[in-house]
């Protein structure tokens, strides 16, 4: 029994053989490849290349043309790094033929890991066109792939028999693994190993969609045999991947509309006309559609699960007061959420004067109520004589207890995910209705992902009387024309704001900024006008109290951290200065910029960008060198990235104000793991698919999920029994998806 335990018994099933079994591998790399999430066969099979070299056209030098992509063979004979005005260039002169051919790359000093004299490589890239048919041939940036070790009988092979692929998978490596090491292990696995991989989709599935079998994809986005078979592979994968998703999203939507109930609040026409008497103005088209659609979801017996969108100021309050007073007049209750205090409290005054003539009860909750206060409201609450609830996240946190709990509203949401939508317990046997809302324009692809049980409806129409927003860019040298306006404006009476950005992680450093800005501003520039500061670390109280001077136009100009993000609505407020506006993502600034404009003033948003000296550059990017004058370039360098790469970021922002391109964009740039915080918030990473580049599989895949749950609601068909167990596997615990059989 001994000997067993000593060395690992080799698994029966080959796609799950420990990857040092596997030929090629031996030990010592296998240790390699476990740092790179490798560990059996099966991982290897599905460790998928970054890129692809491209071989398809394999030349002599004397046969090379000019900007065409070709590959040539040859050897190193030298290398070099030489400085330029913008960096460093790695030179390398390389021996094909009795030619030379000489492979320039800028700044990657990198590349030269690996050179050695008379070491065997392919290049790939575009020749320049020779000056002279003396001159040498050049390439800029080509691709390498080694020559690996020859045995003896390919010793006598020419190169182009070497590789008779026509693309070269190029693995992300790490160090210890070349790339030749994972062609050849992956070649060897690629023999037989995929034909032993499990296939989800049903054959005829595979055919009506146009998807390639496992075992086939698998070789072609390794190796494929030309584009059309590299372009099918991906294809498959992509799918793959958005159809698993699709599927665990209408499976949980499907659930929640089968296992839960919800109050039917049905819509009168008398109810109808007794709520908007209420309202202060006519609801627009698109409120009136937005409007229509929640009033029928409610009219349901399934709970409402909505999301609504609109751009900052579109007038999502009013769709939610409707949606409230429905809900109110069918005798339930409703919960109106906040994410912060500041909106929770503007929500409630505003509330409270909307409805002041008729005698809806609304009962605040917040953190750090009294405690005698606090069991009067939840007693209020029990008992149903408070009908509307309104207040920041504590309400979930809280032992609330409702009588008879209708429709929950969580307004700004744009945080969340998947994973949470909280659920409160109604009271009754029935489920809330939800809606969420959110002014975070959310890009189509994304919905889809993140909210894809959710039904959506966008406001796509601003209020009447909405003045347009100029916003500039302004350097410091024209700051003294800029503060010259706006004390113009503020002397013809508007008000503005001067937004200072988060320092650093440290709240403190916040803090600091706001008050000695504060400070410079009320004994300089503004010294004849009245001023106060706002910042996240202030008492709730006190921060009301500004918030209503402000707003009753006892405060002329407001400065402050972030915290004016979402949601503060002061229609008088016209003017806005950004400072370090770089600082701020664009989705942060769309939101910024959202809290002018509001009235019947149009706006004006200045931005001011970090001044050079204070573009904070983080040590990794001038790491690596122990030369001093070299790490200042470096520094200096990276900086001008920075500070380029911040500038293009304001210019859109300059550009447009409309919010669902800014975050078209703003996806563009970051990627959906920063915008949505998807990492944290329940996507797992894609492996293959980008949201933004197979968007259109996506939207296949989606109306795909939605036929295939339709016709089989809980994937107990035979056919369908693996697309099942791998939904669950990856979704089942994150979607809180129960057996779905
Ligand atoms: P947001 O969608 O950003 O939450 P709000 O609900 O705060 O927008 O509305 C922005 C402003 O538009 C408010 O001052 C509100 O009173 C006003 N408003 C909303 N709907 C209408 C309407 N139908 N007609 C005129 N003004 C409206
Ligand atoms: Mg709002």
């Amino acid at each position: 029994m001994k000997e067993t335990a000593e060395r690992p018994v080799r698994d029966e099933d080959p796609l799950r053989c420990e990857i040092n079994w596997c030929k090629g591998v031996g030990p010592s790399r296998a240790l390699i490849l476990n740092r790179l999430g490798i560990f059996r066969a099966v991982d290897l099979l599905f460790y998928f290349p970054r890129e692809y070299q491209d071989m398809r056209d394999f030349r002599s030098p004397d046969q090379l043309e000019p900007d065409k992509l070709q590959t040539v063979s040859g050897e190193i004979v030298r290398w070099e790094i030489r400085p330029t005005k913008r960096g460093q260039v790695v030179v390398l002169d390389v021996l094909s033929n009795n030619e030379y051919i000489q492979a320039i790359w800028f700044n990657q000093p990198m590349i030269i890991y690996g050179f050695a004299p008379g070491r065997r490589l392919l290049l790939t890239g575009k020749p320049k066109n020779k000056p002279t048919s003396y001159s040498t041939w050049q390439m800029a940036h080509p691709k390498i792939a080694w020559l690996p070790d020859l045995t003896e009988e390919e010793k006598d092979l020419e190169p182009s028999e070497l590789f008779t692929d026509p693309y070269l998978p190029v693995y992300p490596l790490t160090e210890g693994l070349q790339q030749y090491h994972l062609r050849k292990i992956l070649k060897f696995l690629l023999e037989d190993l995929p034909d032993q991989l499990p296939e989800v989709f049903p054959e005829k599935y595979l055919r009506d969609h146009q998807l390639l079998p496992i075992a086939d994809a698998v070789r072609g986005i390794h190796f494929p045999a030309d584009p059309d078979h590299l372009e099918k592979s991906r294809r498959r994968f992509i799918y793959q991947e958005f159809f698993i998703l699709q599927l665990a999203l209408a499976i949980r939507r499907q659930q929640h509309q089968t296992a839960l109930k919800a109050p039917i609040m049905e819509l009168t026409a008398r109810i109808d006309s007794r709520i908007r008497r209420i309202l202060p103005y006519a609801l627009t088209g698109g409120q009136n559609k937005v409007v229509q659609e929640i009033a029928e979801d409610l009219g349901k017996p399934v709970p409402m699960n909505r999301l609504l969108q609109g751009d900052v100021g579109s007038g999502k309050t009013l769709v939610a007061v409707y949606a409230i007073l429905q809900t109110i007049a069918c005798g339930k209750q409703a919960v109106l959420m906040a994410p912060t205090e500041v909106l929770a409290r503007q929500h409630l005054t505003n509330i409270e004067n909307l409805l002041s003539a008729s005698r809806i009860r609304i009962a605040p909750v917040f953190g750090g109520q009294p405690a005698r206060q606090r069991a009067m409201i939840l007693q209020e609450i029990k008992t149903g004589a408070a009908q509307l609830i309104v207040g920041t996240q504590a309400i979930i946190c809280s032992e609330i207890e409702f009588k008879d709990l209708g429709l929950v509203v969580i307004d700004e949401q744009h945080k969340f995910g998947v994973r949470q939508r909280a659920r409160l317990k109604s009271g009754t046997k029935f489920d809330p209705h939800y809606l969420v809302m959110t002014a975070t324009p959310i890009p189509r692809s994304i919905t889809m992902t993140l909210f894809g049980d959710l039904d959506v409806s966008v406001l796509d129409e601003l209020p009447p009387g909405r003045s347009k927003i100029t916003t500039k860019i302004v350097n410091a040298d024209q700051r003294a024309k800029w503060w010259d306006f706006f004390r113009k404006k503020l002397k013809d009476g508007r008000q503005g704001y001067v937004v200072v950005s988060r320092v650093s992680e440290q709240e403190d450093e916040d803090l600091r900024s706001v008050i000695s800005t504060y400070e410079d501003l009320s004994s300089g520039i503004l010294s004849d006008y009245r001023l106060a500061f706002l910042h996240g670390r202030m008492k709730s109280e006190e921060k009301e109290s500004i918030m209503n001077r402000f707003r009753n136009g006892e405060i002329d100009v407001l400065i402050a951290t972030s915290v004016i993000e979402v949601g503060v609505d002061v229609p008088n407020a016209s003017l806005m200065a950004i400072e370090n506006a770089d600082r701020f993502g664009i989705a942060q600034l769309h939101q910024l910029r959202g809290r002018i404009g509001r009235g019947c003033f149009p706006g004006f948003c200045a931005l001011f960008p970090t001044e050079r000296s204070a573009v904070e550059i983080s040590p990794e990017e001038y790491s690596g060198t122990s030369n001093k004058a070299e790490m200042e370039r470096k520094k200096e360098e990276a900086r001008e990235k920075k500070m380029a790469e911040s500038l293009e970021r304001l210019r859109i922002f300059e550009s447009t104000s409309d919010g669902f391109e800014l975050a078209e964009k703003d996806l563009e740039i970051r990627g959906p793991g920063e915008l949505f915080g998807t990492r944290q918030h329940g996507v797992p990473p894609m492996m293959i698919a980008d949201l933004i580049r197979d968007r259109s599989i996506l939207q296949e895949t989606r109306k795909d999920a939605l036929d295939l749950v339709r016709s089989d609601p809980g994937l107990s068909e035979p056919d369908h029994a693996k697309l099942r167990k791998q939904l669950l596997l990856r979704y089942g615990k994150l979607l809180d998806i129960g057996d779905v059989g």
